[in-house]
């Protein structure tokens, strides 16, 4: 956990309208003053993230959401008080002090408590709502772990907060329950099981080309920067003496692989999640010329893996 003094300036910094990376139980995220729009503009500058992509606003307590936004429809603060602080992202009225730039022109603003004290003492020291997304140039893996914050944005950001790896490893789950069935906008580290349990029903909706109400759904994103595929096992390899990597659910390839990453020799598909980008960040280190990748149980967080690695595979896809 970053240290108090730590906390204390980093979040003077984001009062006077800087950008604080920070880590959250989900990935770090890349705050600014969400109610400065000069703030918040130079997330968009920072990430090369398209003006589009609308950002999750971060509270300190479940207690400060209608203080922010007013009255909310019952279902969605009923979600509010049963998960957070937690990985839920939930979709609400934007009021008018939340400058438009942060919902990229939307009537609709995301927030959530994120479960990691040190994010939440950053929150309530900065005094301010803090608008975040993940802490990744656009359509890149996400960050888990400080080094590949600084290594992936560098002197874009004016602070860094060292937590450590994160626990859950995997974006929040966005839900918009203000209809009459809750509607799941992005699979998430908030297991659907666990929602429906709480809410009944729910609708998934599966990533939407056009204006996308939630970018995180892209049909391509999540991407490492080698080339991706998803395999249901081991290939032979190929001639030429190419490099390839494997990203494996419990157990290595017996051949064939320069470099292998296991991501849970016990089967446990959350501590998948929570391995997934670290080890994506390391094969894509590792000089391989393809990673190939086995999906995980879809169960659970493990929907959330699928989902992001059918996703960083269509990036390679799309790239031809
Ligand atoms: P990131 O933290 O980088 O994954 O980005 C935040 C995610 O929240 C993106 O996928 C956003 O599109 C989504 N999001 C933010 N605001 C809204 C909103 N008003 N409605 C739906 N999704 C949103
Ligand atoms: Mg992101």
């Amino acid at each position: 956990m970053p240290a108090e003094s730590g906390i204390a300036e980093a979040a003077a910094v984001l009062r006077a309208g800087g950008l604080v990376a920070f880590p959250t139980e989900t990935v770090y995220g890349l705050g600014a003053n969400a109610l400065d729009a000069r703030a918040a503009a130079r997330i968009f500058q920072a990430k090369a993230r398209p003006s589009f992509d609308p950002l999750i606003t971060h509270l300190a307590d479940a207690a400060d959401l209608e203080k922010l936004v007013g009255a909310v429809p019952a279902a969605v603060a009923a979600l509010a008080w049963r998960f957070w602080p937690g990985p839920l992202t939930l979709i609400v009225d934007r009021p008018a002090v939340i400058p438009p730039i942060v919902t990229s022109g939307l009537d609709t603003m995301a927030v959530r408590v994120p479960d990691e004290p040190s994010a939440r003492a950053l929150v309530r020291a900065a005094g301010v709502p803090v608008a975040a997304p993940s802490a990744n140039r656009f359509g890149q893996l996400s960050p888990t772990r400080a080094e590949h914050v600084v290594s992936g944005l560098g002197a874009a950001v004016d602070v860094v907060l060292d937590g450590g790896a994160t626990r859950c490893g995997i974006e929040s789950t966005i839900v918009d329950a203000r209809g009459p069935q809750p509607v799941v906008l992005r699979l998430g580290a908030l297991a659907l099981e666990e929602l429906v349990a709480a809410a009944g029903p729910v609708s998934v909706r599966p990533g939407s080309s056009g204006q996308p109400v939630a970018p995180g759904t892209l049909a391509a994103h999540y991407a490492p920067r080698t080339p991706l595929r998803l395999v249901s096992g081991a290939e032979p390899a190929p001639g030429g003496g190419e490099r390839r990597g494997f990203l494996a659910f419990r157990a290595a390839p017996a051949a064939g692989y320069a470099v292998v990453e296991v991501l849970s020799p016990g089967g446990d598909v959350t501590e998948a999640a929570a391995r997934l980008f670290d080890a994506l960040h390391r094969l894509d280190a590792a000089g391989v010329t393809e990673i190939h990748a086995e999906a995980v149980p879809e169960e659970g967080v493990g929907r959330a893996v699928n989902d992001r690695l059918r996703r960083a595979a269509a990036t390679w896809n799309a790239a031809g």
